[in-house]
């Protein structure tokens, strides 16, 4: 390297295969804050003197068969015959203390500060291959570094890795998935127990991208509520329901409401209600077949602003649903307070009224039913998994469950199969009874 005198990175990369089939290590990716800046303040002289000083410190940190290159500007790749990361980190640290105060501009009141992005190799396997693997793997774990305030050295993480990888998949392709259709509309039963038959669905969606993954809700939903796009995709999600409730309607079979999921961000478009009524429109549907769900959370900012759009929608002839209740800050002063049709307990309920508090979280369990009956507000048990589950919600009033002692969520065109092409077909005691839950 002509401005370091330290080797390139033709014979970093060279050493690197010459190691790997050998012994593992790690790659260490190196840059300086604010490069640019300290150009432009202590000029090129000073900067290109800095460089070679970090060169002559890197030098006395090495052991033997470990070796480095300056590549461009502020970035340097080091090898160190390493792989535990507490080693690593502690000598990372001691060479970036000497940093810290030896160089020519440490000595001035500029704060000089440095990143690692480290990535980890056992050695073995194809070396070309896990080369380009770790040079890869080192600049996003720089990135990760870069971007931190208070980790200057960061290992790269492969399962944060493949998080981000998938956050990446999401936001780049999620436009072009709506419009080739590949988000799909599931459907879970919810059970009437006085009656024991279908009462309505539940539509969750599901991704099947065309590579044959499924990815399930929470794998993108909280991304596209951050985004934006959970706009788009609810109200898709809505019109998926009114095509079935349509189809159903045109092949003479009575139609159940169908619940559809509504995220928070639906509730602050202006023209939300009318939205809405053009896609029941577009498909002659009423509005009594769909059923809205909101979360519970949305009723903690302002339940004036609430309970007026819940009015509207009411008028238009939706039934609104609060859902996942008891999951958050719920309580009973917003069930009082909400204007809703149908309230759903979370799952968490039955969970703890099996657990060792049972009893007093089957007493609130029962006092919120009764309360809610009071209020003329219909309740439903999520997360009904036994005969067991079913037996106590019903023992308290609750009049409808839903869950994987039913059914896990299925295909529209599974479910059209079981509950709705044959007439009577939808006593839920025999699905019930047989009830082996089905994977998604
Ligand atoms: P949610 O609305 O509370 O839906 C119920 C979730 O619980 C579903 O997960 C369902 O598969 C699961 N579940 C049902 N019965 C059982 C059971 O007996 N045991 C257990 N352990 N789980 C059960 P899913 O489909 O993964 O959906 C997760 C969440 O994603 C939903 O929770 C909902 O908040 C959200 N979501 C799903 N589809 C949509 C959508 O189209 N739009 C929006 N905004 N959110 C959606
Ligand atoms: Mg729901
Ligand atoms: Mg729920």
């Amino acid at each position: 390297d002509p401005i370091t005198g330290a080797e390139n990175i033709s014979r970093f990369r060279q050493r690197l295969l010459e190691i790997l089939p050998e012994s593992g290590g790690a790659v260490v990716k190196f840059s300086i804050r604010q490069f640019s800046f300290l150009n432009e303040i202590f000029g090129n002289e000073k900067t290109t003197r800095l460089l070679c000083q970090i060169t002559e410190t890197a030098g006395h940190h090495f052991h033997s068969g470990e070796f480095f290159c300056h590549h461009t500007e502020d970035i340097f790749y080091f090898f160190l015959a390493e792989t535990d990361e507490q080693t690593i980190r502690s000598r990372l640290d001691t060479f970036l203390q000497e940093l810290g105060h030896k160089t020519d501009i440490s000595q001035t009141n500029y704060q000089l500060a440095f990143y690692c992005g480290v990535a980890l190799s056992q050695g073995g396997g194809d070396p070309e291959q896990t080369a380009d693997i770790l040079m890869t793997h080192v600049q996003f774990a720089l990135n990760k570094a870069e971007g931190s305030h208070s980790n200057f050295i960061w290992f790269f993480d492969s399962e944060l890795h493949k998080q981000e990888e998938l956050e990446n998949y999401i936001e780049s392709h999620m436009h072009q998935a709506l419009a080739k259709e590949e988000f799909k509309l599931f459907l879970q039963p919810k059970k009437n127990l006085k009656t024991g038959e279908l009462e309505s669905a539940e539509a969750l969606v599901r991704w099947k991208p065309d590579d044959g993954r499924l990815l399930f809700p929470n794998q993108f939903i909280p991304l596209f509520e951050q985004n934006g796009f959970c706009v788009e995709l609810d109200l898709y999600m809505v019109e998926q329901a009114c095509r079935l409730i349509r189809s159903w309607i045109d092949s003479k079979i009575v139609p159940i409401p169908i619940s559809v999921n509504q995220s928070k961000l639906l509730f602050f478009e202006p023209d939300y209600v009318q939205t809405l009524e053009g896609i029941l429109e577009r498909h002659q549907v009423s509005p009594k077949f769909i059923i809205l769900e909101i979360l519970e959370g949305l009723a903690l900012e302002n339940v004036e602003e609430l309970n007026e759009k819940i009015s509207q929608l009411q008028e238009a002839g939706f039934r609104i649903s609060l859902d996942d209740f008891g999951s958050g800050y719920s309580s009973m002063n917003t069930l009082s307070r909400l204007k809703i049709n149908e309230l759903k307990l979370d799952r968490g309920f039955l969970l703890s009224a099996a657990g060792p508090e049972h009893e007093k979280s089957r007493l609130i369990m029962g006092q919120i039913i009764q309360l809610s009956h009071q209020l003329d507000i219909s309740t439903v048990s999520e997360g009904v998994e036994t005969a067991e589950d079913e037996e106590f919600i019903r023992s308290i009033g609750c009049d409808v469950g839903q869950g994987y002692f039913y059914h896990r969520p299925i295909s529209a065109k599974e479910f059209h199969e079981i509950y709705m092409a044959e007439p009577g077909k939808r006593s839920m005691n025999v699905s019930a009874a047989s009830a082996n839950p089905k994977s998604d």
